[in-house]
């Protein structure tokens, strides 16, 4: 197990970089951490090339847009999140500005939009002109919508930051599965399954297939391990095989999983059950590495592909 340096912000595959330069400019500048990290997963929800978050995002099979997102403060573990809301520009400004509130945090639907429309939240029609044929593409050739189960292509920008204080935050956004039934909710705003911040302990949150990380609420498991002094990356191994292990004992099923995670020193970690997991680093003097896990049998290697062989991977 390779040990790694120390980082302040952590995030989930290739679209996260343009987000994490962003937050390590803006904690460098003094900016606070809910700033930097709402900032970062702000900035994959804007880009409509990310076809997997906010704008531009996945339809669910009635080709409408359903996204869900949330925010954690590490300090107070105070947590909000949006499911399944259509429209709003930035659900995971909304998601934040829910975790200030002592009841009411997660919201659903109608009455998330309610919410957001009531703070004057931007909304805008998210759905592009390329996922539109995305979808038609998918359905036509499956014979309609009914007749596909959601697919792989979906992905979750999941950020994680650390200041100077030692304070940690979490934000994630997505719009889950292509082709969900409408108002499904995957793992991602779920506290515990997609995301969890402790600054005591760490922060760690997941990508992949939101049934199969929710039954081992692999975020919280991965926090709880460093909160016992286990290391991000030995946490992140060994929460996710022992998951992925108990699942094909029960005869389950196992979808693509990935996870990634920062302990209170810094320390990070990442592991997978794909073939290669890209995501990106950074700190507060703008330095920012993309890195990816390459896993084999279980065994993972954490790898930093130069330039010429990131175009070898045919990932996000
Ligand atoms: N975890 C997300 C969901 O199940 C999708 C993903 O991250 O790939 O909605």
């Amino acid at each position: 197990m390779k040990t790694l340096d120390r980082w302040n912000l952590i995030a989930t595959w290739k679209m996260s970089l343009g987000g994490v330069r962003r937050a390590s400019r803006l904690l460098g500048d003094g900016k606070s951490l809910e700033e930097a990290v709402t900032e970062a997963v702000k900035t994959v929800e804007d880009e409509a090339a990310y076809c997997s978050v906010g704008y531009g995002g996945l339809p669910n099979r009635n080709g409408e847009l359903e996204m869900d997102a949330a925010y954690m403060d590490g300090d107070t573990l105070k947590a909000g999140g949006v499911m399944a809301v259509r429209d709003i520009r930035n659900p995971v400004a909304v998601a934040c500005a829910l975790s200030k509130y002592e009841r009411n945090c997660f919201l659903a639907g109608e009455g998330a939009m309610v919410f957001a429309r009531q703070h004057q939240f931007a909304f805008r029609n998210m759905l592009t002109p390329a996922a539109r044929e995305k979808f038609r593409k998918a359905t036509a050739k499956a014979g309609g919508p009914a007749c596909r189960d959601a697919y792989d292509g979906h992905d979750t920008v999941c950020v994680i930051g650390r200041d100077q204080q030692g304070s940690m935050a979490c934000g994630v956004s997505t719009s889950g599965l292509f082709l969900k039934h409408p108002g499904r909710v995957g793992d991602s705003p779920v506290i515990g399954s997609g995301f969890y911040a402790d600054s005591c302990a760490g922060a760690a949150a997941a990508t992949g297939v939101g049934e199969d990380i929710m039954r081992g609420c692999l975020s919280h498991a991965i926090v709880e391990r460093m909160a016992d002094g286990c290391p991000a990356q030995e946490a992140c191994e060994r929460v996710l095989t022992g998951h992925i292990a108990k699942l094909r004992r029960i005869g389950g099923s196992c979808g693509s999983m990935s996870v990634i995670a920062m302990d209170r020193e810094g320390g990070i970690g990442a592991a997978t059950n794909l073939k290669l997991f890209p995501f990106v680093v950074g700190n507060m003097a703008g330095e920012c590495r993309m890195m990816a896990v390459k896993q084999a049998d279980g065994r993972m290697e954490i790898i930093e592909p130069d330039e010429e062989e990131w175009k070898k991977y045919e990932v996000d």
